[in-house]
């Protein structure tokens, strides 16, 4: 076990301005999405980003359940996102705490007002998120991999949602906040972008901006998620793209 309870603040930024990692200012992770791991379920996605892992599984429209949430005029959208046990260094407590609660919320809303709920009255959209391995930047990460899950079941939608966490860190405007700059920063602004419109449909911030602060912060994790849509776009053209005969790799 390491330094407990100690809290000393690790140098978020290099007098060249680069990151711990190496990063600049306005770089991201390293994305992978891969779209369609699963077998059983409607929909599927992975995202590996950064040292994050997500899996995102997306069954409906099926039955409602319980019965009494059932909308005679739309679907529902229900979403339940989960850390696993294993998921952080410090053990976390397994099973659905006041934090996933709030997550699993804000995810349900940012889709509900993008997926063509009208199109299927009486039915749910069951979205499931499962952290595997977090190191901040997770809910960002579940909506990624479940708008592509959303898409690879045939849900219709205005759009994919690419989302993002910029933050501040040692005075600096920031894209995509690993852990320590999450845990030793000024603020952390997660937030989800319908690319057509510019529509943001996620908004977040803990910790404090100041309004140039704000716009710079909005402009920077617009153009960051305009990135991660690239990268989402491919990884459903990749799962779906028509092999050439006697291909017998790729997508099942
Ligand atoms: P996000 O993952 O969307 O950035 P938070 O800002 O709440 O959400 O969390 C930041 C990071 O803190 C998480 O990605 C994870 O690495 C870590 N974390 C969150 N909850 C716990 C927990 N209960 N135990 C240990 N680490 C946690």
């Amino acid at each position: 076990m390491g330094n407990v309870g100690a809290k000393e603040v690790p140098t978020l930024l290099t007098p060249e301005g680069l990151r711990i990692d190496g990063r600049r200012l306005d770089e991201l992770r390293a994305l992978k999405v891969t779209a369609g791991p699963l077998h059983e379920a409607d929909g599927s996605a992975f995202v590996e980003w950064g040292a994050n892992k997500v899996m995102a599984a997306v069954y409906g429209p099926r039955e409602v359940h319980p019965r009494h949430l059932q909308e005679n005029n739309k679907a529902i959208v229900q979403c339940r996102y989960n850390m696993a046990a294993f998921s952080v260094d410090e053990r976390k407590r397994p099973g659905l705490d006041r934090r996933s609660q709030e997550i699993s919320k804000v995810i349900a809303e940012a889709f509900e007002s993008v997926i063509f709920a009208e199109e299927y009255p009486r039915t749910s959209i069951d979205v499931y998120i499962e952290v595997l391995q977090a190191n901040a930047g997770t809910r960002c990460a579940g909506i990624v991999a479940a708008s592509v899950a959303l898409a690879d079941a045939g849900i219709p939608m205005v759009d994919l949602l690419p989302a993002v966490a910029v933050g501040k860190i040692a005075g600096r405007i920031v894209l995509d906040l690993k852990k320590e700059e999450d845990n030793f920063g000024e603020a952390d602004l997660p937030m989800a972008l319908v690319p057509q419109s510019g529509r943001l449909v996620l908004l977040q911030m803990e910790g404090h901006l100041n309004r140039a602060e704000l716009s710079e912060a909005l402009d920077l994790g617009v153009k960051g998620c305009r990135q991660i849509y690239d990268v989402m776009k491919q990884a459903l053209r990749d799962r779906y793209a028509v092999r050439p005969e006697g291909h017998t790799g790729g997508a099942a």
